[in-house]
């Protein structure tokens, strides 16, 4: 028996040290959702944005794409996400995370995220309580940026640099792609890392919706569910959706040797 273990690991490092130089690199959580998606959106507070229902919109579209995806591939499971009514701010302003045990996954809007400004959105894994697991989504609607040149003014005698701050406020179409990565982080998937060099005008993103930056510059990004994703939950929840058995054995990355005994890429 031991002598078996020996020879599987081998092959798992000659294999992995392989993968390093010439694969990407695709992890999950190690947890998964243990019943069907409850997600329950909370409104923002209605002064820091006049576009909710916008908003609102492309939050759905970001949830709704994976239940699509998820059935175009694997179309006899049961990939049915419930999505409940949006809560009104007046009814959740003063309540907490135990007030809404029917819900799973929440999706939560702030004006800015003052304790990691890089960050557009967060998604927090709320395990401690075996009565109510749930993953609680923070999505950040400003973003204060320096702008990417310098102005500089040159005065009659000194000189004065200018950085120029501004000011993001992120589109629905933005909200809709961090909502989409920010969920397939609560469905138990975690980063798609590129270790491979990109081909001129490729962007990691272009491979997986769970690459770990969006360019906030990009108006016009446009982030979809891609195969990686997939096959990846696919290997977490089965064929058979949400509610199907467990596989025995969770992947826990995407490298080569997943690939090889798994297909996972
Ligand atoms: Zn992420």
């Amino acid at each position: 028996m031991k002598s078996k273990i020996a020879a599987i690991t081998l092959m798992a490092i000659l294999l992995t040290s392989v993968s390093t130089a010439h694969a990407d690199v695709f992890e999950t959580l190690k947890l998964k959702q243990d019943n069907r998606p409850s997600v329950c959106v909370f409104e923002a507070l209605p002064e820091i944005t006049d576009d909710w229902d916008l908003f609102e919109a492309a939050t759905l579209m970001g949830i709704y794409e994976w239940q699509i995806r998820l059935y175009e591939l694997y179309p006899n499971g049961d990939w049915t996400i419930d999505v409940h009514e949006t809560i009104p701010w007046e009814d959740h302003q003063h309540k907490f995370a135990k007030d809404f045990g029917y819900c799973n996954i929440m999706i939560n809007f702030e004006k800015t995220n003052e304790k990691k400004k890089s960050a557009i959105g967060t998604t927090s894994i709320v395990f401690n309580n075996s009565n109510h697991k749930f993953m609680f989504i923070n999505i950040y609607l400003e973003h204060e940026t320096k702008a990417k040149n310098l102005k500089i003014i040159f005065g009659e005698e000194n000189s004065e640099i200018t950085v120029e701050q501004k000011t993001i406020v992120l589109t629905p179409n933005q909200v809709r792609n961090v909502v989409l990565h920010e969920i397939g982080h609560a469905f138990g998937l975690a980063h798609y890392d590129v270790t491979n060099p990109l081909k001129p005008g490729e962007r990691g993103t272009d491979r997986s919706s769970m690459y770990y930056s969006i360019d906030l510059n990009d108006k016009e990004q446009w982030l979809e569910v891609k195969l990686p994703e997939i096959l990846m939950l696919k290997e977490i929840y089965g064929e058979d959706g949400w509610l199907g058995s467990s596989p025995a054995w969770i992947v826990k990355s995407c490298t080569i040797i997943n690939n090889l005994l798994f297909g996972c890429k």
